[in-house]
């Protein structure tokens, strides 16, 4: 009776363990995607959100490339 008890708790904590493991692993993954997402910008002159990595600044202004920066500069 003791040993069913035992092996019964030991169960229930095999089971939070993994459980735990799991949602541990998942907000991991949630985390990483977050980083990975990057902030993306409007360009000024056609509305085209751009990933801040390829941004082109012009006068502090946002544009998705040089072109458009050029462009509405004159
Ligand atoms: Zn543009």
């Amino acid at each position: 009776m003791i040993f069913r008890l035992i092996l019964l708790t030991a169960v229930v904590f095999a089971v939070l363990w993994l459980l735990k493991r799991l949602f541990s692993e998942g907000t991991e993954a949630s985390t990483e995607a977050k980083l990975k997402t990057e902030n993306m910008r409007q360009c000024k002159f056609c509305g085209t959100h751009v990933p801040e990595s390829l941004l082109v600044l012009s006068n502090d202004q946002p544009y998705c490339c040089q072109d458009h920066a050029d462009r509405d500069q004159s």
